[in-house]
């Protein structure tokens, strides 16, 4: 039996890293940045006041209480402003400019809130509640590394500087095909022998926890044609695909019979549990990968997360290793087959303690849906006392 690491060397040395475009912000979220970002101008790009008040001479306001003619009001915005001369203020908004001769920003709290004059009954320090030009991002500056990803906020700093579009590589596109007969639509009815797809679901969800997009395209029964039908349909806008099921050992397994004769993918048994079964190849001119999963949808979750999620983190232009292992106390005994790698499911407390979760049958999603974490014994260990220390990955 292959290794899980041979597996993942094998998966991480036939992926790429995506191509990089050029993204309009809209599309630029999850996405790893390929460029160097930085500002043309300052940030921010001119004095302006930290607060709703009164730009003062701060030398004007050093006994107090004091009443000073206000001369002028200033909104954000705002682009004709008159000086502020000895003795005078001016009514100011928050990031509107500070007009030339003031150096303090007395706060509305401190005063009457006078429009006409205005009565301040604190002293203030010159430079008070005044955001400077370039306080940030000095022009020129880089705000944002290559491979970054794209968040929220990265997002908002690219917006912030002025830019429109940026270099980066996109967040893959990820179709997800489920096969088996007996699969229905769930919110249908169920007849005898049949089950509700679940994996389609859980592994579209998953491709889009990992920062790509995913997309699902139902399931396609035990028939190879259809299979192959539906991946002709979707290659065209496809980065990578997943399917779910129909690759052991039995009769009706589509995707080992549609795919196997074509040479570009191999169907291996992992030396791990759950999740034995496994292929992976490339489809098409543009070698696609695919990852064939189990179907058993235990396995198919810990398949994409062992593979599935290093091989979309390299394509991302990301580190794509194993997913990080913490240590913690397992609180009971645990048994594993000799030669393969384990993963049973468990829950991680805030105690540094792990519990299995009962029902550890692959076919157990409930379980599964109960357990944070994946306990991992290693391949020559068969039996875990309670109380050791195992490695655990992070759900
Ligand atoms: P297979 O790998 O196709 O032999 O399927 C193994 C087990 O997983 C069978 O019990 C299937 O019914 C179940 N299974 C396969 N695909 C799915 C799916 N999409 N959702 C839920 N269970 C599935
Ligand atoms: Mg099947």
């Amino acid at each position: 039996m292959k290794s899980v690491d041979a597996h993942l060397a094998e998966i991480l040395a036939t992926v790429r890293p995506l191509a990089p475009l050029e993204l309009e912000l809209e599309q630029a979220l999850g996405a790893t940045l390929a460029e160097e970002v930085s500002s043309p101008v300052p940030l921010p790009p001119f004095d302006n006041s930290a607060m709703d008040g009164y730009a003062v001479r701060a030398s004007d306001v050093s006994e107090i209480p004091v009443t000073l003619p206000v001369i002028d009001d200033v909104a954000a915005g705002s682009v004709e402003l008159r000086a502020v001369g000895p003795g005078h203020a001016v009514r100011i908004m928050t990031g509107a400019p500070v007009p030339a001769g003031a150096d303090a920003v007395v706060p509305v709290e401190w005063t009457n809130g006078g429009t006409v004059s205005v009565t301040i009954d604190r002293p203030v320090q010159k430079g008070n509640a005044i955001r400077r030009a370039g306080e940030d991002v000095q022009a020129g500056d880089v705000v944002l590394k290559p491979g970054t990803v794209i968040g929220a906020a990265q997002l908002g700093i690219i917006a912030g500087v002025g830019r429109r579009r940026v270099w980066a590589r996109p967040r893959p596109r990820v179709v997800v095909i489920s096969t088996g007969a007996e699969l229905v639509e769930p919110g249908g009815q169920l007849a005898r022998g049949q089950i509700w797809d679940s994996n389609s679901f859980t592994l579209t969800a998953a491709v889009r926890e990992a920062g790509a997009e995913g997309f699902r395209a139902g399931s396609v029964g035990d028939d190879p044609a259809v299979l192959l039908d539906r991946l002709d349909t979707h290659l065209v806008r496809a980065d990578a695909i997943i399917t779910s099921g129909g690759v052991s050992m039995g009769a009706y397994e589509p995707v080992k019979e549609a795919l196997s004769p074509l040479g570009t993918v191999r169907f291996e048994k992992v030396a791990m549990q759950p999740g034995m079964p496994q292929g992976f190849g490339v489809l098409g001119e543009d070698e696609v990968p695919i990852f064939a999963l189990p179907g058993n949808p235990v396995s198919s979750y810990v398949s994409f997360m062992l593979f599935v999620r290093p091989a979309l983190d390299k394509m991302r232009g990301l580190p794509g290793g194993l997913p990080k292992a913490v240590t913690a106390y397992v609180t009971g005994a645990l048994r594993s087959p000799a030669g393969r790698r384990s993963y049973l499911r468990g829950v991680l407390a805030s105690d540094g303690t792990v519990s299995p979760v009962h029902g550890q049958g692959s076919h157990q999603l409930a379980a599964l849906a109960s357990a944070n974490a994946l306990i991992v014994v290693p391949e020559d260990v068969t039996e875990v006392p309670g109380g050791a220390e195992v490695e655990v990955i992070l759900l």
